[in-house]
């Protein structure tokens, strides 16, 4: 954010802020499973639209409980951040309709990782809409295994690390953050709102799910390295409005509630870092437990 108006008594607060949270570590760091189930929700919460919402100046929330899709609206028509799975697209469109926009408008479809609950419904979203589809190269073979209803995944614009996507005066870039997966896609722009810019960052998810295999992984030898390189990018970034796959990855629920009262509740460049910090801690405690693991099993 530019021109902030606190920014005097900012200086002293984040020191303040610094100290205490170096003095104290967060209380009980989530398990793997714990943070896999905040993340993903039930089956029901996956497909349940939540309320559509405004999340700053052009930037909207249709997605549903434990599954994020992002509108970006523009007088030239609309970009959607992840289409999820096909069975909620129903959903998804009366989300858009909703807030007023025509889901027909839509004319770029953008996604967080190639898994099934953010991408399964690109190919029905593309028949519906017309959209292109735009996918991270290193992602594009496990998009072309996933076909819901053997439709083919449609890709019309293969994007590198980087590459930005321009519709009507807003521009996303595409950060390469892979891991969780090998094209897992940060995005990231700048939106206006009453006069004032907004780095907006929608995380692409660094997530250390419980089937991950760190060390000795025949299928992704290098997947170690790969969450370091997407640690590395998003330690890079300093979003005002941190965002990202799943809305629990940025607390969307309780910001929610806080919409009307007092500043943008979206606006958290702290909780950004909270959550960072805290999805790292895990990556690196799974990791030094199978390395352990791994060389105790080893023969001697
Ligand atoms: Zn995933």
């Amino acid at each position: 954010m530019r021109n902030k108006p606190w920014s005097f008594a900012g200086i002293g607060m984040l020191t303040l802020l610094a100290t205490s949270a170096m003095a104290q570590p967060p209380a009980t760091p989530l398990t793997q499973e714990e943070m896999f189930r905040r993340n993903v929700g039930t089956r029901e919460e996956q497909v349940t639209p939540f309320s559509p919402h405004p999340i700053v100046g052009n930037l909207y929330y249709v997605g549903s409980y434990s599954l994020s899709a992002f509108l970006v609206a523009t007088p030239e028509g609309h970009i959607l951040i992840n289409t999820n799975w096909e069975r909620a697209v129903d959903g998804l469109k009366t989300s858009v309709e909703a807030l007023g926009f025509e889901f027909d408008d839509i004319e770029v479809i953008l996604g967080s990782h190639a898994h099934g609950d953010h991408m399964q419904g690109d190919a029905l979203v593309a028949q519906m809409t017309g959209a292109r589809v735009m996918a991270m190269a290193a992602d594009v073979p496990a998009l072309e295994r996933m076909r819901p209803g053997d439709k083919q995944h449609p890709i019309d614009r293969v994007l590198q690390d980087g590459a930005t996507v321009t519709l009507g005066g807003t521009t996303l870039t595409a950060r390469l953050t892979p891991g969780h997966t090998k094209g897992c896609t940060t995005w990231t722009m700048t939106i206006d709102e009453n006069g004032e810019s907004y780095d907006v960052v929608i995380v692409g998810s660094m997530g250390s799910n419980p089937n991950f295999q760190f060390v000795n992984n025949p299928d992704n030898p290098t997947i170690a390295d790969e969450f370091k390189q997407g640690f590395r990018v998003l330690r890079t970034l300093s979003p005002d409005v941190p965002l990202g796959s799943h809305p629990a990855m940025y607390g969307m629920a309780g910001k929610y509630e806080r919409i009307g009262d007092g500043p943008n509740p979206f606006i958290d460049p702290d909780g950004y870092r909270e959550e960072l910090d805290a999805v790292e801690a895990l990556f690196r405690e799974v990791l030094d437990r199978q390395e352990a693991e791994a060389a105790a099993a080893e023969p001697r």
